[in-house]
């Protein structure tokens, strides 16, 4: 190997390739609960030219590659399962063009939320994008790979659904473009009405290629944001809420938690309602709307809104809401995972007793928090588990409830999100076989050695 490390240090320079241990540890974990696998090398490049070279001397060789952004995706997938060069994109984050009025912006495959977010400030302030609840340094191109959501998700859907083209680096090294900058300057869609080929790419975790540049859809930024909060104690009104509150066209995201502590939110579920204007008279509007939209709920004694403090609304204004993961006591070595898969919202009820269960059968700490994508179109349902780093009997606790949830999910129709190794063999198995020929075909095609984020989806 010590010829491959000569090489890599050609490409990228000394300071960007390791193999020293105390970065192989690092790069060998996420924050999650799955086991660690070292990688041989660890190579931080600047350019798409260095990601070509990177590729191709890997499929000489025939070794692995694993992109990684953040690595936040917390589910192993940047857990670099046999080994080889981890390719870390944060040195590649140039934002490389606004078009403010066709509302895009086209970044670099290492770009993170929290950069775009603050360039978008102050830049451009009557733009902004989805911005999920991940740590700021959550990459753009890592979120649309794994089919993320935000604050704009029940608006637009999914996160990807918001690409406006794409770069990509195949296996074989080349470049090639996705959407309509493959044929014109400007990057408006990703497919239509072209074939749409992302979905070559998206939702692989790079088993099929390496994204270097990402076109993001922009949307208006009112200048008010406000929030309130709709308390039932009638889970199985939940879907009926949505409906109403979705049909308004009013609102800019709806969230849903549910959690034992304190008392007073135990047994309770908060819809969570997020709306923007331009104008208090613009917020007045939608709110009226909101507010007679749940009237008959209201009348009929069956949940109402609470009062939102100042402190309260502050905390659940804060975009990325650092709040979600408090309640895992990250500072004293804590930790969470969750499993959200995507299923209808009229599942809602029935995921809040199975986590409620799950939680008194192996004594762990939870929380819920579901997210509405698109117009209630369907909904991530995130069933959030703590634990002790420090308590490998309560990890393991967290891995079999974890296990119960994907069974469960399956069985009331859902699709996992980011799913685990595991989750993607159980979700091959229950795939229409055609269907899993056709990703196989795509995976072979593109990738004939197998030397791409090896192990996931891959080819039985
Ligand atoms: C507290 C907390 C809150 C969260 N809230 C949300 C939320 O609200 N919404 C949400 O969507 N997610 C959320 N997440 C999950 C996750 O952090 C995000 O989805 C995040 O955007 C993942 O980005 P990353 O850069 O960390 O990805 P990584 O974990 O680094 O990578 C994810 C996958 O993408 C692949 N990949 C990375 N870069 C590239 C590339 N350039 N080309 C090809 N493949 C690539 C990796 O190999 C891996 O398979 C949350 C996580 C935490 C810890």
């Amino acid at each position: 190997m010590s010829d491959i490390n000569r090489s890599l240090t050609e490409i990228v320079g000394e300071h960007y390739v390791s193999n020293q241990p105390e970065e192989l540890y690092f790069y060998a974990r996420d924050p999650g609960l799955m086991p660690p696998h070292k990688p041989d090398y660890v190579v931080v490049p600047k350019t798409v030219e260095e990601i070509q070279k990177i590729v191709r001397l890997a499929n000489q060789n025939k070794i692995p590659i694993v992109p990684m952004g953040a690595g936040m995706a917390l589910t192993g997938l940047v857990i670099p399962l046999r080994g080889g060069i981890v390719i870390d994109m944060k040195r590649m984050n140039k934002i490389i063009e606004v078009n403010e009025k066709a509302r895009y912006v086209i970044v670099e495959g290492g770009t993170s939320h929290g950069l775009l977010k603050s360039y978008l400030d102050k830049n451009y302030p009557r733009l902004r994008h989805s911005i999920p609840d991940s740590p700021a340094t959550a990459t753009i191109a890592a979120n649309v790979m794994i089919h993320g959501q935000g604050r704009l998700t029940q608006q637009y859907g999914f996160n990807s659904d918001m690409v406006a083209g794409l770069e990509v680096v195949l296996p074989s090294g080349d470049i090639c473009k996705i959407g309509s900058c493959s044929l014109s300057p400007d990057w408006f869609s990703k497919g239509a009405p072209l074939p749409d080929l992302s979905g070559l790419f998206l939702g692989w975790f790079g088993a099929t290629g390496i994204i270097t540049k990402v076109a993001l859809k922009l949307y208006p930024r009112k200048r008010m944001r406000d929030v309130e909060i709709f308390v039932t104690d009638r889970g199985n009104l939940v879907p009926d809420i949505i409906y109403e509150l979705t049909h308004t066209e009013m609102v800019e995201d709806i969230n849903i938690f549910t959690q034992p502590l304190p008392m007073i939110f135990k047994d309770n579920h908060h819809i969570t309602i997020f709306m923007t204007g331009d104008t208090d008279e613009e917020l007045e509007f939608k709110k009226k709307l909101i507010f007679g939209a749940l009237d008959r709920f209201i009348k009929g004694k069956d949940g109402g809104f609470m009062s939102v403090g100042l402190a309260m609304k502050q905390t659940l204004l804060e975009m990325p809401q650092r709040s979600v993961s408090r309640f895992a006591d990250v500072k004293k070595g804590g930790g969470f995972e969750y499993s959200g898969p995507i299923l209808l919202v009229e599942r809602y009820l029935g995921c809040t007793r199975k986590l409620v269960e799950l939680a008194s059968k192996y004594d762990l700490a939870y929380s819920a928090m579901a997210r509405i994508i698109g117009r209630g179109h369907c909904m991530m349902f995130g069933f959030s588990f703590t634990f002790n780093r420090a308590d490998p009997d309560m990890m393991d606790r967290v891995r079999k409830a974890l296990q119960e949830v994907s069974d469960y999910a399956l069985v009331v129709g859902g699709v996992f999100w980011k799913p685990t190794i595991e989750e993607q063999r159980m979700a091959i198995e229950k795939m229409d076989p055609n269907t899993w020929n056709l990703m196989k075909m795509i995976k072979k095609n593109l990738d004939p050695d197998g030397i791409m984020n090896p192990g996931n989806w891959e080819v039985a």
